[in-house]
């Protein structure tokens, strides 16, 4: 049985104070710790900090980073290298959202070398992949997508799949408010799944995580959760107000 990952994606909001209150809420609100993972990815100024503070306040809680350098470390002005994360205990990136695809020029090929140098340091990856929305009205969403993973699961080995989850997230629907069907995402999640069992085989896809994201919300979690290989979400504008959060989590 694959456990569920409620996953937030603050991209660049909240201030620091906001961030501490946020987590803070997590000492009077009680999840599943047996079946659900919750995870936050915050801006990276914020995750040393917070991660003392969910020590005394929830150690279940999972901190990641947003983004990492596909490098170890070097000239590379305003980066973060996956070792520099370990070195302050974070043990998880997302990799390949589409705002990095979009806005600072993260090809497949960078994806596939920011994988690898997560997975060589240790790091659990949440590794985005979606398409644009004329690929989807030109009927190319599900090989667009495919391409996608094959390149930035290009050269990983089947031992390392236990530490990526997928997130398919429609680029048309992040940010937009239009959530796509259940049935649909279901349909793109089987393909995903498909995909990673004629690469990995049946066991490895069994139990890789493929998670949803665009305009998740507390009034289309559970419609999304419902379906068989939907396992969680990323969420992103719900994920910064606490009790929509919260709502969320407890779909
Ligand atoms: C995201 O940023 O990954 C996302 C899905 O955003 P939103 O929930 O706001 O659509």
């Amino acid at each position: 049985m694959r456990r569920s990952l409620i996953a937030a994606n603050w991209k660049m909001n909240l201030t620091f104070d906001d961030a501490l209150s946020f987590v803070s809420s997590f000492k009077e609100f009680k999840f599943d710790t047996k079946k659900i993972d919750v995870l936050i990815a915050p801006p990276f100024p914020y995750l040393s900090d917070l991660g003392k503070a969910l020590k005394k306040i929830n150690k279940k809680i999972i901190l990641s980073a947003q983004n990492i350098h596909f490098e170890s470390s070097g000239a590379y002005t305003g980066e973060v290298s996956a070792e520099m994360l370990k070195s302050i205990g974070i043990n998880w990136t997302i990799i390949g959202h589409s705002e990095r695809r979009q806005y600072f020029g993260d090809t497949d090929i960078i994806v596939n070398k920011k994988v690898k140098k997560a997975l060589e340091n240790g790091l659990n990856v949440i590794l985005c992949v979606g398409e644009q929305l004329p690929e989807r009205e030109a009927g190319i969403e599900k090989e667009l997508v495919i391409s996608q993973l094959g390149m930035a699961l290009y050269g990983v080995e089947s031992d390392n799949i236990s530490r990526i989850v997928i997130a398919y997230e429609p680029v048309w629907a992040i940010g937009t408010g239009k959530t796509a069907r259940s049935s649909d995402a279901e349909e793109m999640h089987r393909s995903i799944r498909e995909y990673i069992r004629s690469k990995y085989g049946r066991k490895i896809a069994n139990n890789v995580r493929i998670i949803y994201g665009g305009s998740v919300k507390p009034d289309n979690i559970s419609d999304l959760m419902s379906m068989p290989n939907i396992d969680g979400a990323l969420v992103g504008g719900a994920s910064l107000k606490f009790e929509s959060f919260a709502k969320i989590i407890s779909y």
